[in-house]
């Protein structure tokens, strides 16, 4: 008997954020031969890949990284897990979905926390940041998102920086979705922790997510708490910085794949990937208003990787989601509570010539489904 093999799927366009659509340099270093983890060669790869990342994260020569075999998320439970002391409390700013999960980490571990919560789309309130800090000497860490992308929203990273380490605490940021397309410098924003993954503006493949810190924070957590096993920051952080070997079996293809993402990225620049994705972002937010839809956020709170739009009305997002799947297009959902919404990303490798493509698809879309509209 023989089987019939799995249809090959056609190149599809991710306007999802992350994962992306990535180079083909990135997807053949997968193909790097089957390697034993605790070899030279892959100890020689780990230590350049943390090169690499800090290299992003901007800095200075304190910083250094600790990689993670997971999504973000495991990198977020990782760093706000293990940063924060048995007497510590921690605040997280919340405004989006991507804020509510820091609460829930942190509530997971049995944390202290002060949540403030700034409503979903709502730009985070830096007078109520410091009136927290001034009125709880027990805050001794604030966590917070830089680019919300539940909503678009990029956060005032650098602003809140100065407020956290002006009343001497320590800051903590997910920079999964801006990480390579935002400007951002861990030295000069003031962070004391910043997680990051492989497979959003950095255009790695999924599977390796990391934290990056001063030397100095990492090393001071050898007197713990120790809140989880597998994913205890100090854990990686002596395997990979003193051990040379890593405390348990990584991504390793994957992480070839990403050695390979993060020369591209050097190569390419912060600056000029997020003037890249500004500028489809820019393309894709004039075609959307020619077409009906508008912009969830005002302008200054846009960031160069997601758009957020309100519908055309009598559109649905899963029906526009359908249409343009079947046009090689994979757009992405909202939270409810943003009502009829879209979301799409412009970052991976994506060209001119997709996005061009892409709003022919769109109005090809617009036009069956307005057709059944009006059928209905
Ligand atoms: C994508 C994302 C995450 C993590 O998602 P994973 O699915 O775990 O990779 C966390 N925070 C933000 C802001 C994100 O955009």
């Amino acid at each position: 008997m023989t089987v019939d093999p799995t249809p090959v799927p056609t190149e599809t366009v991710l306007l999802n954020p992350g994962p992306v659509n990535v180079d083909p340099r990135v997807r053949k270093a997968l193909g790097y031969p089957d390697v034993c983890h605790r070899e030279p060669e892959v100890a020689d790869l780990i230590r350049q890949v943390r090169g690499k990342i800090a290299d992003v994260c901007g800095g200075n020569s304190d910083y250094t990284s600790v990689i993670l075999s997971g999504s973000g998320t495991a990198a977020l439970e990782s760093a706000f897990s293990s940063i924060v002391p048995v007497a510590g409390k921690i605040l997280i700013l919340d405004n989006g979905h991507y804020g509510q999960r820091l609460r829930d980490i942190v509530t997971v571990h049995g944390i202290e926390c002060l949540h403030l919560e700034f409503g979903l789309a709502k730009p985070l309130d830096l007078e109520d940041l410091e009136r927290a800090l001034v009125g709880d000497p027990a805050i001794t860490h604030v966590g917070m998102v830089h680019h919300e992308t539940s909503t678009g929203m990029l956060n005032p990273l650098r602003a809140v920086g100065e407020i956290v380490s002006r009343h001497d605490r320590s800051l903590a940021v997910d920079a999964i979705s801006s990480l390579g397309s935002e400007e951002i410098d861990v030295y000069a924003d003031h962070i004391d922790w910043l997680v990051g993954t492989a497979n959003k503006c950095l255009e790695g493949l999924p599977g390796i997510s990391f934290v990056c810190a001063p030397q100095a924070r990492l090393e001071a957590l050898s007197g713990g708490p120790r809140r989880s096993y597998y994913l205890d920051l100090h854990t990686h952080y002596t395997a990979q910085g003193h051990n040379g070997a890593p405390a348990f079996t990584p991504a390793v293809q994957v992480l070839y794949a990403f050695d390979r993402a993060l020369d591209l990225m050097l190569e390419e620049t912060v600056t000029q990937r997020g003037a890249r994705y500004g500028a489809h972002a820019a393309t894709l937010r004039a075609g959307l208003e020619e077409r009906g839809f508008s912009p969830l956020l005002a302008p200054q709170h846009w960031c160069n990787s997601v758009t957020v739009a309100h519908l055309p009305a009598g559109i649905t997002y899963r029906e526009l989601h359908d249409a343009l799947k079947q046009r090689g297009f994979v757009i992405y959902a909202t939270q409810e509570e943003l009502g009829a919404t879209v979301r799409i990303a412009t970052m991976g490798q994506i060209s001119k010539s997709d996005l061009a493509r892409f709003l022919v698809a769109l109005d090809e879309a617009l036009a069956d489904l307005g057709a059944a509209v009006a059928a209905a």
